[in-house]
């Protein structure tokens, strides 16, 4: 049973500000109060590692200066910056959301957490962290990295992931978080990604290991306990890298559902042997120079795992009904997603 009047007291908040005045990485937003900052690095963070932001952020911000830029800007362009960070829901949600803040905020951010929360596309965590960072409001910021520290220092065995618990946490926190908010929920941030980590946890090196209860139990690496989740969908899938010379044959994905808008290959909703792949050639009536069978790959959503086949198919005219485009504007201009990485790179060699 956890004693909620207790989950994170103000011995460990000021153990953790202390370590993180020592500690704090120096980040590009960090350097910056500017909300629009905050904003894009904490939505490019979610399930994404520091490292792999720092590009991404400073290729963004330099494109989409502030929220005018990114209201007005064409959605392939933000879409081929977004490339390689997936979930791209979530840069949409942000152009919409930007779209409001020109039209209700004149551009600007609202300064409260509960404008903020309003706002399309920012969920607590969102709202939490521009309010405390940018706005020095005393509210939390809970996020996965967040949750494991808070599961394990009070050696809760729930699911983490319930709205219910996050509340309550939430709420706790925010009666007891009463100065340098920004920095406590950077703190946490900091402690989850380089310490208390989700494998192989750095306890000898933590700030508040005297005050954890998972360390003292000796249950570090068994929370947060991870609850069964709905099993994925599978889905089997060929992938045609149609060429003729040197261009190759893309589609765009429909406006709504998975990926929607990006550029994706001719593909078929099954996986064909080579045999196969010869008949469907055939049946189409597609005269070919060469075929070449390419590797197998995995790509995982969260509700749906794509087990796919390449076939690389040499053409001596084009086919009608794609969009042809040379592989170097390919590279440059058309959002392919992460999920045919494999494909992607073999035409990148
Ligand atoms: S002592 Fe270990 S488990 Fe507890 S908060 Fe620190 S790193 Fe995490």
């Amino acid at each position: 049973m956890i004693n909620m009047s207790d989950i994170m007291n103000k011995e460990m908040i000021e153990k953790l500000l202390y370590w993180y005045s020592l500690n704090k990485r120096d980040l590009p937003w960090r350097r910056t109060n500017n909300p629009y900052h905050i904003w894009v690095s904490e939505i490019m963070l979610q399930q994404t590692r520091v490292e792999t932001v720092i590009p991404y952020f400073k290729r963004f911000i330099n494109t989409l200066p502030d929220v005018e830029a990114l209201a007005n800007v064409d959605e392939d362009v933000l879409l081929k910056l977004w490339e390689g960070l997936g979930y791209y829901s979530r840069v949409r949600n942000m152009q919409k959301c930007a779209k409001e803040l020109m039209e209700k905020y004149n551009g600007n951010f609202p300064k409260t957490y509960d404008e903020l929360i309003k706002l399309p596309g920012v969920g607590f965590y969102t709202a939490g962290a521009i309010a405390s960072i940018a706005f020095k409001e005393n509210v939390p910021a809970i996020d996965g990295n967040a949750l494991r520290i808070l599961s394990r220092v009070n050696l809760d065995e729930r699911d983490m992931s319930k709205d219910q618990v996050k509340k309550e946490y939430f709420e706790k926190l925010s009666k007891n978080l009463i100065h340098d908010s920004g920095d406590f929920n950077q703190s946490l941030m900091d402690l989850g990604s380089s310490i208390c980590t989700f494998k192989d946890a750095k306890c000898s090196l933590c700030p508040i290991q005297k005050l954890c209860r998972a360390y003292q139990k000796n249950k570090v690496d068994k929370l947060p306990i991870k609850y069964r989740k709905q099993s994925r969908k599978i889905e089997e899938k060929t992938i045609i890298i149609y060429r003729y010379k040197d261009m190759v044959a893309i589609l765009k994905r429909p406006d709504k559902g998975l990926l929607a808008s990006l550029y994706e290959y001719p593909n078929v909703q099954k996986k064909l042997t080579e045999k196969q792949m010869i008949k469907y050639l055939e049946d189409k009536k597609i005269s070919y120079l060469k075929l070449i069978q390419l590797e197998e790959s995995k790509h995982l959503f969260s509700h749906i795992e794509w087990n796919m086949i390449g076939y690389e198919i040499y053409l001596n005219k084009k086919i009608k009904g794609y969009l042809w485009v040379s592989i170097q504007d390919l590279f440059m201009h058309y959002s392919i997603p992460t999920a045919f990485i494999k494909y992607t790179n073999h035409l990148k060699k």
